[in-house]
């Protein structure tokens, strides 16, 4: 059923700010429909956006953690009341699957929830008396934080940035994706009304925003998430002003299957698969090359085509049979089939898994069946890339050794993940280059927001989740008290 586009606005210094331009946002499951519209907002309301919260700074850095923690935890509040209809807007707007949808709704609250419980603690003072006197390390504010942020996951990733920058007491503006920025908005909106004007400002935009959020001489820091060639383009706008950066790129992450991984686990081979395409493959950490033991391969390959075969059942985000939904957009359709079609045409067997359960919708929407990639050589485009989409190439190995270099043969580190029997996995996984490993477990399933979440290599710098994801939005302040004022070296 047709529903009525809904129509955001941008929030500068807490007023609801019309842009003069709109930006449409289709239905990846039915393009011609249009779902809502977002600001396409100018470089000078960009401006106005930092520069309100450059003048709510000072104010907002001498409030109590008590003050902060409470408003944020009704805003938690607020959006667990809405989480329905925030997440059928989501998975209307994105094309992920409702459950999918969901589900990162929820994991957006127990991080922000963490948060709260948590950053009271993690950024007290320390006071340590020594020999020399006193020194107090304190955890001071940044500043105004501009954060960026991309459409696979465009709510998690845009409240793992607000809620410990507003809990340190940095103020904020935040730039969603054009390519889903309507429920993220939603969100923002309800955090914002709970923070005093100026605290959380939301503009939407192209590149021309973006410019000015990494350039601008007001900002002290900027927190990313999205690909590997954006980020150059922001460390390069960023150069001249010297700010912080918290980058969270792409990926290209290895599962590892070692000779011991019991191909007869039902489960285990579930886990996979989920891992290669849950969200349409369409996750930074999902698994999107996987190496297996050539003496289990054959076997291998058989019990993964008859999981694959059940779990995935492709069509509308909103049927709950559904696990696997459209694609974003038309260009990512149009890349993945890309490699696909390189990879085929190098001789590479490609295998379609589970089943499209509505085909007049599938030809209509930005649709594409999972696939499985056989016969790839090691440094083919599919292989090297990163996909972004549901397709995975599974590919043998010979020893332990021979795949650790080629989970390690990558210009990325994000996740990654060793299956097989947990103590040889553990030690596989101490020699893999990555932000993250996961023993028997891989993507979204093995993750924890009580943990540092981030990057090796080109996959960014920094941390977010977990204790270090809280002090990232703090600049380490050491005030020191010397017990004598005697200069020992300086001659008289
Ligand atoms: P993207 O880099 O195209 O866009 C991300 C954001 O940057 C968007 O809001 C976009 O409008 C903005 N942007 C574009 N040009 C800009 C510029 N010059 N200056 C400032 N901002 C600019 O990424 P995407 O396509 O939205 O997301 C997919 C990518 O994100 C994938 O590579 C994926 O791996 C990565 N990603 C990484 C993580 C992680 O935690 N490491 C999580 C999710 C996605």
């Amino acid at each position: 059923m047709p529903i009525e586009p809904i129509v955001i606005d941008a929030i500068i210094n807490g007023k609801k700010h019309k842009a003069e331009k709109q930006a449409p946002r289709e239905n990846p499951a039915n393009p011609d429909e249009t779902v809502g519209y977002a600001p396409l907002n100018t470089r000078a309301e960009t401006i106005q956006a930092i520069d309100a919260a450059d003048a709510a700074f000072t104010m907002w850095r001498e409030t109590s953690f008590d003050d902060r923690i409470a408003r944020m935890r009704r805003a938690i509040q607020k959006i667990k009341e809405k989480t329905p209809e925030i997440a059928a807007l989501l998975s209307r707007e994105h094309g992920k699957a409702l459950y999918d949808a969901e589900g990162e709704i929820a994991v957006s609250m127990m991080w922000m929830e963490f948060a709260c419980d948590n950053i009271a603690d993690v950024l007290q003072n320390e006071v340590q008396e020594h020999n020399g006197g006193k020194t107090i390390i304190a955890r001071d504010a940044v500043g105004v934080v501009t954060a960026i942020s991309p459409w696979n996951y465009p709510i998690s990733l845009s409240t793992i940035k607000i809620a410990p920058a507003l809990l340190a007491g940095n103020t904020m503006v935040l730039k969603p994706s054009p390519l889903a920025p309507l429920a993220v908005s939603k969100v923002t909106e309800l955090i914002a009304d709970e923070f005093p004007p100026g605290v959380l400002n939301l503009v939407h935009g192209e590149a021309e925003v973006g410019v000015e959020l990494t350039s601008n001489s007001k900002v002290a820091k900027i927190a990313f998430t999205g690909g590997t060639e954006t980020a150059k383009h922001i460390m390069k706008a960023a150069a001249d002003t010297i700010k912080h950066m918290t980058l969270e790129l792409g990926g290209n992450d290895a599962a590892v299957v070692l000779d011991d991984f019991d191909v007869n686990d039902d489960k285990a081979m579930r886990r996979i698969v989920i891992s290669n395409f849950l969200t349409a493959g369409q996750i930074c950490m999902i698994a999107k090359r996987v190496y297996v033991h050539e003496t289990i391969f054959d076997k291998f390959i058989e019990k993964y085509r008859e999981a694959a075969d059940k779990w995935i059942r492709v069509g509308d985000p909103f049927d709950k049979n559904v696990t696997v939904g459209p694609l974003n957009n038309k260009k990512q359709v149009e890349f993945v089939q890309r490699l696909i079609d390189d990879s085929k045409q190098k001789g590479a067997e490609v295998i379609k898994l589970g089943k499209v359960l509505d085909e007049e919708l599938y030809q209509r929407g930005y649709f594409m069946q999972p696939t499985l990639v056989l016969g790839a050589d090691y440094d083919d485009p599919i292989v090297e890339q990163e996909q972004f989409g549901p397709t995975v190439p599974i590919l043998p190995f010979k020893d332990d050794k021979h795949a650790i270099r080629l989970a390690n043969n990558s210009i990325y580190g994000l996740t990654s993940s060793v299956w097989g029997k947990e103590e040889h996995a553990v030690e596989v996984a101490k020699h893999i280059q990555a932000g993250t490993t996961m023993i028997n477990t891989a993507a979204i399933q093995g993750l924890d927001v009580r943990f540092p979440f981030g990057g090796v290599k080109q996959s960014g710098i920094g941390r977010e989740y977990g204790k270090e994801g809280l002090l990232s939005y703090t600049e380490t302040h050491v005030i020191n008290i010397p017990k004598t004022l005697d200069l020992p070296y300086i001659p008289e």
